[in-house]
């Protein structure tokens, strides 16, 4: 039996039960098997049914039309090709670029390629809470800003940025305004209209829905050029190649529908049992959060416990499942870059451990993982004080 508590959401979600049968129905019925680019067959065009289906599924929850959303493989594509794509085809108009410390390596690593390629790219610091002032991105804009790129929420502490305020000002100065809302997306309202996007990446993974599928929503009236970086049958405005993965898009559309229904039940319920969490947490003494203490998501906690190795604690908690920084920045031993871009010390960054909560996260689990965090924290603090 697996004992183990999952508290690593921000990672990858479980896929939903419901979700996974809609996709085993698309996988098993013949109907949806033929190509959905051959639209002069009923297989063909059933399958591609199916998927526009979804597309508008995805749509909705960013209030955008159905026609400016581009399947990808996840959001690391849907990242790279915004980056790429905007920097390249809108090359000359300018070669500067704006971003964040703060940002998730599938941005940050196409913006160094970036920089090789003779861009020039500004990393705005956040501040001490994790917060890029839109203040900020006034400052760094200049005339040969072609592009701003920022997250929505981040994926290590969970902090909310202001998209609506900084796409206002890149609006109005005719900058290309790319979001990262791959932790953001059915869960916190987002309208690409009103808040000014141009370009957002999201993905099914992050909310309860498979690996290996995402979509970049590209702004239509009129439509931003962009450059594609996967040529073939010019499939998905031409802007992204390849056969469709009906089923994949399929399960995408449905979870995506799913946490529309449920955003509210699920953030308040994900709020109580962080707020538990973090009760629990802090009667452990010397304890910090990183984050900042409103402007944030229910489902992440990120903690420092003074005095300990976050690496050892993890190593420690055999069935407790959470993350010392990002899933992607493990095997590595150098502290988060997130926390260190607050200002965290090493010591600080290294003793930080991410919690990250879900739909299938109970009181119970809480409260063991509470008990074992503490019961560790206290044995290798123990440890490191010489004491028995
Ligand atoms: C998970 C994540 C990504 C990467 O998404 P994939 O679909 O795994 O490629 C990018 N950005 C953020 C903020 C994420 O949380």
């Amino acid at each position: 039996m697996n004992t183990s508590i999952y508290l690593d959401y921000a990672a990858s979600t479980p896929i939903d039960p419901r979700v996974a049968e809609r996709m085993y129905e698309c996988l098993t019925s013949f109907e949806l098997q033929g190509n959905p680019a051959s639209l002069s067959h009923r297989y063909g065009r059933a399958a591609r049914e199916v998927i526009e289906q979804a597309r508008v599924q995805v749509a909705n929850a960013i209030g955008a039309t159905s026609a400016s959303i581009i399947w990808t493989s996840g959001a690391t594509e849907s990242n790279n090709l915004a980056l790429f794509g905007a920097a390249h085809y809108h090359a000359d108009r300018g070669k500067h670029i704006v971003s964040a410390r703060t940002e998730h390596k599938a941005v940050l690593e196409p913006l160094k390629r970036l920089e090789k390629q003779g861009f020039r790219v500004t990393y705005l610091k956040p501040d001490q809470f994790g917060i890029v002032h839109s203040w900020q991105v006034q400052e760094a804009l200049t005339d040969t800003t072609i592009l701003v790129s920022l997250m929505h929420v981040n994926n290590e502490i969970g902090v909310i940025q202001d998209i609506s305020a900084i796409g206002q000002l890149c609006r109005d100065r005719n900058v290309i305004f790319h979001v990262d809302a791959a932790q953001s997306t059915g869960r916190l309202p987002i309208d690409v209209r009103t808040m000014k996007i141009d370009l957002l990446s999201t993905t099914a993974h992050k909310i309860y829905g498979p690996k290996g599928v995402g979509a970049l929503y590209v702004r239509r009236d009129p439509m931003l050029g962009l450059e594609p970086m996967i040529l073939g049958g010019g499939h998905e405005l031409g802007l992204r190649a390849g056969t469709l993965a009906t089923h994949q898009i399929v399960g995408f559309g449905f979870a995506m529908e799913l946490m529309m229904a449920e955003r509210e039940v699920d953030q308040m319920r994900l709020m109580t049992l962080r707020d538990q969490l973090w009760r629990g947490l802090q009667n452990i003494g010397d304890v910090d959060m990183n984050g900042h203490a409103t402007q944030r998501v229910p489902n992440i906690l990120n903690v420092a416990f003074h005095g300990v190795e976050g690496e050892s604690l993890l190593l420690a908690l055999q069935d407790l499942i959470v993350s010392a920084g990002a899933a992607c920045a493990t095997g590595s031993d150098e502290a988060s870059y997130v926390l260190r871009a607050l200002g965290r010390s090493d010591q600080a960054a290294q003793s930080s451990l991410r919690f990250s909560l879900g739909r299938f996260t109970t009181a119970n689990d809480i409260e063991i993982a509470i008990d074992s965090v503490t019961h560790e924290v206290s044995r290798l603090r123990a440890l490191t004080s010489g004491l028995p």
